[in-house]
């Protein structure tokens, strides 16, 4: 019975959706204009989601990486990183 119940709720577990449904309706997104390539978001950010070239060409953010923390916006000084509604331009309706 417990082997039951427990074997539901890992299974459960497991086919639960990762996506954070409040996360999942924006994304950071690196303002190629605003960047000056820095580096200052490449160091804060975790999980490797930013990369780039200090001096070169502006930094890009993998949205597969990224976990949404926000940290990076916070320190870029140059308010270059901007959270996108992705949703906006989609009809609220089909
Ligand atoms: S902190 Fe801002 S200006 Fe610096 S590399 Fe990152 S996005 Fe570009
Ligand atoms: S929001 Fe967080 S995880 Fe995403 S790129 Fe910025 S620092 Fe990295």
């Amino acid at each position: 019975m417990l082997k039951n119940i427990l074997s539901r709720l890992t299974k459960n577990a497991e086919e639960k959706p990762k996506t954070n449904p409040v996360t999942a309706l924006y994304q950071y997104q690196i303002n190629a204009e605003e960047c000056r390539s820095c580096d200052r978001c490449r160091k804060v950010c975790k999980v490797g989601a930013i990369s780039g070239e200090r001096g070169q060409a502006a930094y890009v953010i993998d949205e597969e990486k990224c976990i949404k923390c926000g940290t990076c916006v916070k320190w870029c000084k140059y308010k270059a990183i901007q959270r996108l509604d992705i949703n906006k331009d989609r009809p609220l309706t089909d």
